[in-house]
């Protein structure tokens, strides 16, 4: 039975072009439709599913989580096996100020308790952020998006933001002492995988604590081996005060997290006290599943992966109407002329049993960003057929 009618008529439509394929099932680096067809997922549910879909491990750890509990209690009453452990996991992989975890349900959530969290342990009333930046759809989080046309027609949105201009060191004297933090993405992936400079991030560091303000980095794509270290900010050799992570995080579940020293987290739980709640954040079938995920990532080598990976679609992403082709890591812009052929190289995709997809602020650019389990074959396989795709679109 084909859905796209219920689709249109009772799913709440926000796309203008959604892509209407339907899919029944997920293995590996494939999405399966009901009558069989095979698509290869470039995109992993937009930089979710790093180790594919359906991974064994992943799904052991959710089956033995739902023989012993779902919900229990709104978060941070009870000692929840998957909570602790999933916090502690990070805690160990994380510098040593990054020690307390608050689980989220989602990324946007995670950046508005962070930015809460800022606020209450500077007593400052400012938020500094980015041109181009996404970090969510909610009010305070679409308070920082980088696009005027998407904030317009929600105005008023949270007061005392500063917009900075990205790889900028001269932004930088806009952050003083009424910031309570900056919120930047080591890459800026909706802009079309814009990379912050080495010197941009450092000079970005030093202002910080210069001036008190927080820095907060939001890994909510960029985290999980998706650039080629667990977490970006490594590449950088700077550790943020507060670091936001989603996506990724529950292994395919909806997952997200600030998490900040105890000194600074402290500030939630008193005066008053339960100063962010969550019924549902931190479930345990999402902890669970991230935690599996994190222990397959770990054990599985495919972080040192990612350099060479991103090399060989590079090498082999060659054709004469891409303009550009932007990486960092597994998380790759292709650029062409306009949106419009943006728009067709997709289609032709599609065309060609691949999924890709564009980003918010950059139409002219396909996304590629496939679960890190794909390897040289497919990738091979995976470019010759995005070629073909480009060639039917443009002739
Ligand atoms: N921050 C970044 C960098 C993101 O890319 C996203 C989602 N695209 C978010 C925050 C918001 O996450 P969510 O959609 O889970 O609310």
């Amino acid at each position: 039975m084909d859905h796209r009618h219920l689709f249109f008529r009772h799913l709440a439509q926000t796309s203008p072009s959604p892509l209407q394929l339907e899919f029944e099932r997920a293995e590996g680096l494939y999405l399966i439709t009901p009558s069989g067809e095979k698509y290869l997922d470039l995109i992993s549910g937009i930089a979710v599913s790093y180790l594919g879909h359906a991974h064994p491990g992943v799904m052991e750890a959710l089956r033995q989580q739902m023989d012993k509990h779902l919900h229990l209690m709104v978060y941070g009453e009870l000692i929840q096996q998957p909570q602790v452990m999933l916090a502690a996991m990070l805690a160990q992989l994380l510098p040593s100020s990054l020690e307390q975890v608050y689980f989220t349900n989602s990324g946007s959530e995670a950046v508005e308790g962070a930015m809460k969290l800022a606020k209450k342990f500077t007593g400052r009333p400012e938020v500094a952020c980015f041109h181009k930046a996404y970090h969510g759809s909610t009010q305070g989080a679409l308070s920082l998006i980088g696009s005027d046309a998407m904030r317009q027609p929600f105005l008023p949105l949270l007061p005392g933001i500063k917009r900075l201009e990205f790889n900028s060191s001269d932004a930088l004297h806009y952050i003083d002492i009424s910031t309570a933090c900056v919120i930047v993405e080591p890459v800026q992936a909706e802009a079309g995988v814009r990379v912050a400079t080495k010197e941009f991030i450092s000079a970005l560091r030093a202002r910080c604590t210069d001036t008190g303000a927080l820095l907060v980095f939001d890994e909510a794509q960029t985290a999980f081996g998706r650039t080629g270290k667990l977490f970006a900010f490594e590449q950088y050799g700077v550790t943020p005060d507060i670091l936001i992570l989603a996506k990724g995080l529950g292994g395919g579940l909806p997952l997200g997290a600030f998490i900040a020293s105890e000194e600074i987290m402290q500030v939630l739980s008193d005066n008053p006290p339960l100063g962010h709640i969550t019924t549902f954040g931190g479930h345990p079938l999402s902890c669970a599943a991230g935690a599996a995920a994190l222990t397959v990532l770990l054990d599985s080598g495919l972080t040192d992966s990612v350099a060479a990976k991103e090399k060989c679609f590079r090498q082999l992403l060659s054709h004469r109407v891409i303009q550009e082709v932007r990486s960092a890591g597994l998380l790759i812009a292709v650029e062409f002329d306009s949106a419009q052929t943006c728009r067709k190289v997709i289609q032709a995709c599609i065309g060609q049993g691949i999924l890709t997809d564009w980003f918010l602020f950059a139409e002219n650019c396909m996304r590629i960003a496939p679960p890190l389990i794909i390897d040289e074959e497919k990738i091979a396989d995976a470019s010759r057929r995005m070629i073909r795709a480009i060639e039917k679109a443009v002739s």
